[in-house]
């Protein structure tokens, strides 16, 4: 079967003819219904040195947001239908520690004794026309279509999960939240905002379609340039944002974030843009405004966020790449071509 290889360090991916997979104990094998591009994939075979994260070393199929069919089940795996359309939670960790038992799988506390981070960061992932995976990593669909679904397992799941926890600091009458970077991350973030919030949400990007789109799902958005934190602050009369997520996450974009944020806010950098550093001291930080980074998500919050999705109160914006066009979908991506996101169809 055909697969995107990533085979070495500051290399772009390879299109190879790769065997077939076969599900193990506890697997299941899939065929793939969508494989989304995802920036931080660029980010690991372009900027990544080796020895950075020995977890997604070289070599292995990308694509870590990915959705399809169940095709085979392993051995001891009951209580999936073949045919049925799953979503795939592609961090994977032992399964057993205390993180992992809450399914946060990203914070697993034995992760020294993992040899990968999850399916399509370390291990075989979705960019090939079958993948296996670990039958706690399913996610159902149910009817509801596989391949625009792709996008929630990382585009959507990452964002959910910053905004769940910034929940207190938005359910609150005449609360603000500030998006910045609007690709496949940001606009699921503009929806997820929308679907879970009354705030009001303020959206920015460099480019002018990015943010049209963020003004269709009710987004009101404010361009880049010198004053971009004073028309955010004088949006919310003054008081600034009491969430902001920087989806970018250089030194600028985690400045206005920073910059336009309230007193007690909470300030997500999720974006690894891995800028400068900061200046957060006391005269320059306002009061109990907290900052974090955050990564990926729950499988429970997926399964949360994918019925959110069938209820057709989230719904990823996307282009579709065939298989022999997957790696035009990097360079697409890379070149900032992509409204939402690129999904590659198998
Ligand atoms: P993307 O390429 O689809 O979108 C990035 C958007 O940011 C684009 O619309 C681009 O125009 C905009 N942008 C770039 N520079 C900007 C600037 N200076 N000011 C304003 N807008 C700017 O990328 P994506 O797949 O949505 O990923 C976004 C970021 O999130 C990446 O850094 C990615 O690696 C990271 N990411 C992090 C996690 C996590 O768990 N923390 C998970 C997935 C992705
Ligand atoms: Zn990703």
């Amino acid at each position: 079967m055909k697969a995107v290889r990533f085979t070495a360090y500051k290399t772009f991916p390879e299109l190879k003819e790769i065997e077939r997979p076969a599900p193990g104990p506890g697997e299941v094998l899939l065929k793939v219904a969508g494989a989304g591009a995802c920036h931080s994939d660029v980010a690991v075979y372009d900027e990544f040195e080796p020895g950075m994260n020995p977890l997604v070393d070289p070599e292995y199929t990308l694509g870590h947001e990915t959705s399809g069919w169940v095709e085979e089940l392993g051995e001891g795996v009951t209580g999936f239908e073949v045919g049925s359309a799953q979503l795939v939670y592609g961090p994977v960790g032992c399964g057993h520690c205390p993180a992992c038992s809450r399914g946060q799988d990203t914070y697993c506390q034995n992760v020294a004794e993992m040899d990968y981070a999850g399916i399509g960061l370390g291990r075989d992932g979705g960019m090939a026309e079958y993948v296996t995976v670990p039958a706690r990593n399913l996610v159902p669909l149910g009817d509801a279509d596989p391949v625009p679904a792709s996008a929630l397992a990382d585009a959507g799941l990452t964002p959910y999960h910053a905004i769940k926890l910034a929940l207190p600091r938005l359910n609150r009458a005449g609360a603000y939240a500030l998006v910045v970077g609007l690709g496949g991350l940001g606009l699921m973030a503009v929806q997820i905002l929308k679907a879970l919030t009354g705030a009001t949400v303020i959206a920015t990007d460099m480019k002018p379609e990015a943010m049209a789109e963020a003004e269709k799902y009710g987004a009101v958005t404010v361009p880049s340039g010198e004053d971009q934190v004073a028309r955010i602050r004088e949006i919310t009369g003054g008081r600034g944002v009491d969430a902001a997520f920087d989806f970018v996450g250089i030194a600028a974009t985690a400045r206005a974030a920073l910059d336009s944020a309230a007193v007690q806010s909470r300030v997500t950098i999720v974006g690894i843009g891995n800028g400068s550093t900061i200046d957060w001291s006391f005269l320059s930080t306002p009061y109990e405004a907290e900052l974090v980074t955050t990564y990926w998500g729950t499988v429970e919050e997926l399964h949360e966020l994918a019925g959110l999705y069938r209820d057709g109160k989230v719904e990823p914006l996307y282009t579709t790449y065939a298989m022999d066009g997957a790696l035009q979908a990097y360079r697409d991506l890379q070149d900032g071509k992509i409204s939402g996101r690129a999904v590659v169809v198998p």
